[in-house]
């Protein structure tokens, strides 16, 4: 991927998770190029199918396009950074997230957003006051 599309990427997310909203700045390894839609779904490498993700959400995302809804069970698709908005489909609890919609409750789950390591990270730059970032 070259580096204008990457660094376009970057700079619309602010450089922030385009999931869990964490800081690259505070981050232990650089953040990730997501393909929202995988290449082997047929997604392309477009800039209107790219989203910044830190490697934990990348890692758990992986090419998944969907999950389960813990609350009615059903199968919906993942939050999708281009066509959702954030604060549309998650609040924050302390350092937990909460899903608002079925989408955003499939994607806590499938990509273990409100994991231990992450809630303890998420307290320490509350407390300072750098995250989340508005
Ligand atoms: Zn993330």
């Amino acid at each position: 991927m070259d580096a204008e599309l990457q660094r376009a990427v970057r700079d619309r997310a602010q450089h922030r998770c385009e999931y869990c909203r964490f800081p690259e700045a505070f981050a232990e390894a650089p953040f990730h190029v997501d393909h929202i839609i995988a290449r082997q779904h047929g997604g392309t490498r477009s800039l209107e199918n790219l989203a910044l993700a830190c490697c934990f959400c990348n890692r758990y995302k992986g090419p998944n396009l969907s999950g389960v809804d813990s609350q009615s069970g059903q199968i919906v698709p993942l939050f999708h950074p281009r066509q959702d908005n954030w604060s549309e489909h998650f609040e924050w609890n302390g350092p937990s997230l909460i899903g608002r919609t079925a989408n955003a409750r499939a994607t806590i789950q499938a990509l273990k957003l409100n994991r231990t390591d992450a809630l303890s990270v998420r307290q320490i730059l509350m407390r300072e006051g750098v995250y989340p970032s508005r």
